[in-house]
């Protein structure tokens, strides 16, 4: 099989393996589609595990299967979660499962931006039917399970009042997840006209000085997160969603954080429960995430679609092997 590893944060290298074959427990999958992450782009989180077959938004169809597996059968279509918690352990138990060691060392081989994947044991009880649902759509089951976390994190209700900051895939989604979540009031903060209005059109408004509830930021802009949280009413939440670089402050003031009970927090990944949720509101139909592909490209072409993600010209990529 082929697969498109990147061996720098610009450079990837077409490259032809052994197919795998599955393991007791184990599936393997042919990748009918697997979308382009804001992670895969990010080169201070992604250049740690270079070199490496990234892409991890994958939707694929059961080749074979190892001894032992009777949840999915040859010929299923499924969405593949490519990592899964233990359930048991200390941080499970509190509800930070996206840090649990197995949740770190699970992962899909050699990884989405691949012909085939090998699916190891502890992912096959999280492979979820495709069933009806077109691949593409598909691949948005792992990024809107991760704003959901997220939202879930920030403990946004239906009664607050939401800013997302940046109308890219994840601010879009979230606006599409608050409002399926019946929040009132989803504020948007984008400096692009035609993203800005792509939220507008999905039910999001123009921010301008609202104070919000939870303010969920998909850039780690510095002007950006101090506009964000300038702009908490008391006992607000600011929601990390994307990395700032290592070492770098947030533009937070300490006195208003303790005087007002701000609360910052973060969300890393989606766990199996918000991978569900997710792909309940898609298979649903609630939330169609369709709109969001702008390029479909093939394996061949994966670093032109990395491309396009890093310099921002789509809003989301698909790489269909
Ligand atoms: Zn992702
Ligand atoms: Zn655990």
């Amino acid at each position: 099989m082929r697969v498109a590893r990147s061996t720098t944060t610009r450079d990837v290298v077409l490259e032809d393996l052994a197919d795998p074959s599955p393991g007791p427990g184990e599936v393997v999958c042919r990748v009918l589609a697997c979308g382009v992450c804001g992670s895969d782009v990010s080169d201070g989180y992604v250049s740690r595990k270079l070199p490496a077959v990234l892409g991890h938004e994958v939707v694929g169809e059961v080749l074979a299967t190892g001894a032992g597996v009777d949840t999915v059968a040859v010929g299923d279509r499924v969405v593949v979660h490519h990592h899964a918690p233990c359930g048991d352990c200390r941080r499970c138990r509190r509800g930070h499962e996206t840090l649990c060691d197995r949740f770190r060392t699970t992962a899909l081989d050699p990884g989405g931006f691949a012909e085939q994947v090998r699916v190891e044991a502890a992912l096959v009880p999280e492979l979820l039917a495709l069933g009806a649902l077109d691949p593409l759509a598909g691949t948005f089951v792992e990024p809107l399970g991760c704003v959901l976390r997220a939202l879930d994190r920030a403990r946004l209700t239906a009664g607050d009042e939401l800013l997302v900051v940046g109308a890219g895939s994840n601010g879009l989604l979230a606006v599409a997840a608050a409002r399926a979540r019946g929040v009132q009031r989803v504020w948007i903060r984008e400096p692009r006209d035609d993203r800005r209005r792509l939220a507008e059109a999905w039910g999001a408004v123009a921010h301008t000085d609202e104070p919000v509830d939870v303010a969920f930021l998909t850039t780690a802009s510095e002007a950006a997160i101090a506009g964000a949280a300038a702009a908490l009413g008391a006992g607000g939440v600011l929601c990390l969603y994307a990395t700032t670089k290592a070492g770098a402050a947030l533009g937070v003031d300490g006195e208003q954080l303790f005087l007002r009970e701000l609360t910052v927090c973060s969300s890393w990944s989606a766990g199996p429960r918000d991978m569900r949720a997710a792909y309940d509101l898609i298979a649903g139909g609630v939330i169609d995430p369709l709109a969001l592909v702008t390029h479909c490209v093939g394996l061949d072409d994966t670093a032109r679609a990395l491309d396009l993600q890093r310099r921002g010209e789509a809003i989301k990529v698909v790489v269909v092997p």
